[in-house]
This record gives C-alpha cells, sequence and structure tokens, in this order.
C-alpha cells in the first residue's frame, strides 16, 4: 500500500549499512531522532470539507490526507513533522472523459479550486492547496489508466492520462514495445503528470525527454475540450503541445496522450567508467555527448557523490577491495563515477562501447563493466527509499536540479555546492552536499544536486533551514544563468524563479493564455504564475 507519509509502498524499505551510518555521522553530524506525528494527530487537523455534494466526491478525511501534499523536502516536514496547514476539501476518482467534464463544470458553478493528482510525485509543491480561497477538489486520475489504442504502422500508443509507469510499459510490453521514459519516480508518477511537468527520464538520451515523445493529445479545460493535431511535424504556426507541456494543470486536465514508441530494445546494459577527477571525467562526457555516441544515459558523479553512493551500497569489503584495485589503476580519492548504459541491438551496443572507451581512456579513466553499472540498474527506483530510512534516522534530504550551457556547468556547481555547504554555519549546523551531471546534450547538460542535514527537534527550524539552501542554490542557478528547473518544472518552489527566466512579456504571455482559457481561477490556483 501506498505510504501516506514518505516515499513509496509500505512494503519495502531501504536500510542503511552501519558503515553508512558511521560515515554520515562524520560528514553531516551525530542525528536528534525525532518522533514523526502519527497519523492520529494529522487526521485530527482535518478540518470539515466546504464542497458541496457531488456523487463523484468523497470527503472522507484519510483520503484527503493522502491527496494533500507530494514530495518535495516541505511537503515532507508538512505531513511527517506535523507542521500541515491546508488539505483539498474532497477527492474524485473520474472514470472518463464525461466525468472530468462534470466536474470542471461541477467546479465553475460552485468556484471550486481544481487540483488534478497523478502520483503525487511533485518535488516543487505542485498539490499544495492554498490555505485561503475557494474549496480545493483534488483529482485523481487513477481510475484513467488504460492503453486506448495501439497504432504499430505509426509506432504511437494512446494512453489515458493516469497510467503509472510500470502499469504503462506493461501494457506497451505485451505488443513488444517500450516508451521508455523513466523517471526516478516511475513506480508512481504518470503520463499525465509527466507530460504537464515536461518530466525528463533517466535514458533521456537514447528515448528522449517527454515533449519529444508527446505526439498529440487531449485535455478538458474550463473553455471546453481540446484536441491537439495528430500530425508527424507541422510548420502550422506555433505548436499547441507545447502549451500543454509545462502547463502544470493552470489550463486543465489533461485524459489521454497519444505518444511515440519503440520496439523493445534487443538488449540493454548499465556500465561504469571512472575518473581520476571531476574535471576529467566532465572533458569525457562533454566529448561523448558532442560525438553523439549512441548511447542510452549518462551521468558523472562528483568525487562526494561518488564515495557516498560506494558507501550506501552496503557491500563493505566488496567496496574495500574495488576502491584498492580503483587507486593501483590511478583513481584515488578523487575518484569521479560515471553510469553509462547501452540500449539496442547487440553490434550497435559493442561499437558504442567501444567508441566510449576511446573517450575514457583518453581522460585517464578506466572502464568497469562489471558489478556497478548492474547495482544501479537494480536499484534506480528502489533509491528514493532511502530518503524514509534517512529521515527516520534524523536525517533530511533534498535535490534540486538546472541545465546550463556546458561553460557555465562548473563555475554554477562549484558556487552552489559551497553556499549550500555553509549555508547553516551561522547555527553551526554542517551540511552535506554533493552532486552529479546527467542528461547531457550537445550544447550543454543538467547539474543535480542532493544535500542532507540534520533534522531540527523543532519542525519550524528544519524548514527554515530547508528554505534558506534552497533560496540559496535557487539565486546561485538564476544569476549563473541556468534554468530553475530541468525537470522538476515550477509549482510553488520555483515560481519565484521563473520571471528571471521568462521575462516580462514572456509572463504575461503565460498570464493571459491562462486568464483566457480558465476566466474563473478554477485550475490548481497559485501554482506557476501569480494571477489570482
Ligand atoms: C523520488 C522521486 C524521483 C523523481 N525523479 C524524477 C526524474 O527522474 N525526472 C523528472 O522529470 N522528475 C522526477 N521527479 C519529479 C516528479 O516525479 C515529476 O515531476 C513527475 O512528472 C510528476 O508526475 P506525477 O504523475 O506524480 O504528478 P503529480 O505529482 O501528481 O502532479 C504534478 C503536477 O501535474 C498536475 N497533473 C498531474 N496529472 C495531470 C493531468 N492528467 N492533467 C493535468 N494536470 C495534471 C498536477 O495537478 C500537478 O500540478 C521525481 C520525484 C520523486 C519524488
Amino acid at each position: 500500500m501506498k505510504r501516506i507519509q514518505g516515499w513509496g509502498n509500505t512494503e519495502t524499505d531501504y536500510p542503511v549499512p552501519e558503515p553508512a551510518k558511521n560515515y554520515l555521522k562524520n560528514v553531516v553530524g551525530e542525528p536528534i531522532t525525532q518522533r514523526n506525528i502519527s497519523l492520529e494527530e494529522l487526521l485530527k487537523k482535518i478540518p470539515s470539507s466546504r464542497l458541496p455534494e457531488h456523487p463523484l466526491i468523497t470527503t472522507d478525511p484519510e483520503e484527503r490526507l493522502r491527496h494533500a501534499r507530494g514530495q518535495s523536502l516541505n511537503d515532507w516536514i508538512d505531513m511527517l513533522d506535523g507542521l500541515i496547514d491546508s488539505f483539498p476539501d474532497g477527492i474524485a476518482y473520474p472514470e472518463s472523459e464525461e466525468d472530468v467534464r462534470e466536474l470542471i463544470n461541477f467546479a465553475k458553478e460552485h468556484k471550486i479550486n481544481l487540483v488534478p493528482y497523478g502520483g503525487g510525485s511533485s518535488v516543487v509543491g505542485h498539490l499544495t492547496p492554498p490555505k485561503e480561497g475557494p474549496p480545493t477538489l483534488s483529482v485523481d486520475l487513477a481510475k484513467m489508466n488504460q492503453l486506448l489504442n495501439f497504432n504499430e504502422e505509426n509506432f504511437e500508443a494512446t494512453i489515458e492520462a493516469g497510467a503509472r509507469g510500470p502499469d504503462l510499459e506493461a501494457q506497451l510490453e505485451k505488443h513488444g514495445y517500450i516508451l521508455g521514459h523513466f523517471p526516478q519516480s516511475w513506480e508512481y508518477s504518470t503520463l499525465g503528470g509527466w507530460i504537464v511537468t515536461r518530466s525528463v527520464g533517466q535514458q533521456s538520451y537514447h528515448y528522449g525527454r517527454i515533449e519529444p515523445l508527446f505526439v498529440t493529445g487531449h485535455m478538458e479545460t474550463p473553455s471546453g475540450p481540446i484536441d491537439m493535431p495528430h500530425v508527424p511535424k507541422s510548420a502550422a504556426g506555433p505548436d499547441l503541445r507545447h502549451i500543454l507541456l509545462g502547463s502544470e494543470a493552470r489550463l486543465g486536465i489533461l485524459t489521454r496522450a497519444t505518444m511515440r514508441i519503440r520496439r523493445l530494445p534487443e538488449e540493454e546494459h548499465f556500465y561504469s567508467a571512472f575518473f581520476p577527477n571531476f574535471q576529467a571525467g566532465y572533458q569525457a562526457m562533454r566529448e561523448i555527448a558532442q560525438a553523439e555516441l549512441p548511447l542510452s544515459m549518462l551521468r558523472l558523479s562528483d568525487p562526494l557523490e561518488t564515495e557516498t553512493n560506494l558507501q550506501l551500497a552496503g557491500k563493505e569489503n566488496l567496496i574495500k577491495i574495488a576502491k584498492k584495485g580503483l587507486s593501483l589503476f590511478g583513481q584515488g580519492e578523487q575518484r569521479c563515477m560515471m553510469i553509462y548504459g547501452l540500449t539496442g541491438d547487440p553490434a550497435n551496443n559493442r561499437l558504442a562501447d567501444q567508441q566510449l572507451a576511446h573517450y575514457v581512456h583518453k581522460h585517464q579513466g578506466m572502464v568497469v563493466r562489471f558489478y556497478i553499472g548492474k547495482t544501479w540498474e537494480k536499484s534506480r527506483f528502489h533509491t528514493p527509499y532511502l530518503r524514509n530510512t534517512l529521515w527516520d534516522l534524523g536525517y533530511a534530504l533534498d535535490t534540486l536540479e538546472t541545465a546550463l550551457p556546458w561553460e557555465k556547468i562548473k563555475p554554477c556547481q562549484e558556487s552552489i555546492l559551497k553556499d549550500i555547504e555553509h549555508g547553516l554555519e551561522d547555527k553551526n549546523e554542517p551540511v552535506f552536499v554533493f552532486s552529479h551531471i546527467s542528461h547531457v546534450y550537445t550544447n550543454g547538460g543538467s547539474l543535480y544536486i542532493s544535500y542532507l542535514y540534520r533534522r531540527s527537534e523543532n519542525p519550524q527550524e528544519t524548514l527554515d533551514n530547508w528554505r534558506k539552501l534552497k533560496g540559496l542554490a535557487s539565486e546561485r542557478i538564476v544569476t549563473h544563468g541556468g534554468t530553475i528547473s530541468h525537470q522538476h518544472g515550477v509549482g510553488l518552489d520555483h515560481k519565484p524563479y521563473l520571471s528571471s527566466e521568462k521575462g516580462p512579456l514572456g509572463m504575461r504571455m503565460i498570464e493571459n493564455l491562462i486568464k483566457d482559457i480558465d476566466p474563473q481561477g478554477i485550475m490548481n490556483r497559485n501554482k506557476l504564475v501569480d494571477i489570482d
């Protein structure tokens, strides 16, 4: 069963091995174990629903709690430390486009704020109901999850927007096909959520981001239904698909999408390479991306992330031997790990692997084809469960991301790492921070930062610390010319920084579009832009 507090299902855990606990104590300090707020206490906080009755709506308190937040660190502080102060007034589980239309009409009639709910995996506050204003109805698309049409001739499939990653791929796999969109939240996140937040899967290097996979879709909006044209490419004016992509529920509810699909790959491998330092790995990574080698993923961890990954792998003796071996080959304390993926037919994969090895060796690296890549593959969707364990141990973990042109990546990375590391120095609180580069393009790549600090006895202080660190990093991203989000979207947390990317006219265009489609302001109020 899906957890109400934390990530994932209640049956899965990610135990932290004892040596890794000691490692964390050394770098972040002895944690102060906190009690999480109980479900009973949370349920007591829920006020009565302000919604008029409707046969499609439940106001069951537990359902309201389940849909109250996503997965950002401030969502966690709300749900596990009990700072939560706003809840949806009810939940609807539409089963058809008619149901969705009915709910939109009901919301227009009664001035209700609608928040579509996909997998609830947003990490930027997309789902938080506003504290003030009209009642909020969460519209959970879970019952709209079917493959509606499989078109082998066009390599396309039409799928309902509420399909979660595993359900969606299982339905395509029966036909021998794959969408290939694997965000780390894949276990729960949905097709509709991916499209409206412009998400990026781990193998975007091969399958592409969600944008090129999205062919056409159907959205129910407060101004009526809209169907995108179904054509392979078009020069007929601005591309309306790009208005739905990233619309973050401000324009309507996406009910189905036709997606580009591919035949299942004949084989897939994940391997690793090590470099003596980050500069060497960075050069190799840029040259590989610019040579456009047919890989399916590339990720380069900095020295601290490399070490942390090795520590958390849990195989103490094996890792000791591996480190000794790596050192013998010149990959010492500053070593950086690269994980790469090969997806496709065996002959092309072999060739790509040989070409990659050339760049790795050119930059004093070494390829390691056993154990590490396989381990990454096996745990790729399990790793998010680590956050539950760390939280219970007394550590708050958050991640953030941006994308920049190649020449700006390292300066931006260095200044964010420095700012976060020293961000709580005035309180004498260490912050442990590390990063990787992934999702590379010929002209740049995305920078992904993880940071860890101790929870405080006072939840408000844990929240204030998060605000400070997130604010410092967001300011740095903007001043270095990065995007405020390469993959997570805008929601609430990135909203203050959107205008520096879009400019005043760009903001006006977005705001006017929303006002025009949703004049009463019933769709996901106060997210993305402020116009309510
Ligand atoms: C552990 C973890 C790992 C993650 N890894 C990645 C990653 O690798 N790549 C990445 O891009 N993101 C990642 N994310 C972020 C998140 O998974 C994505 O933003 C994802 O696209 C959200 O999908 P969802 O279905 O969970 O949407 P939700 O969180 O339910 O909703 C997000 C927003 O989309 C709206 N929405 C949802 N469905 C619809 C619909 N049908 N119509 C209209 N609006 C809708 C909601 O109202 C909300 O505004 C991760 C998150 C977590 C917690």
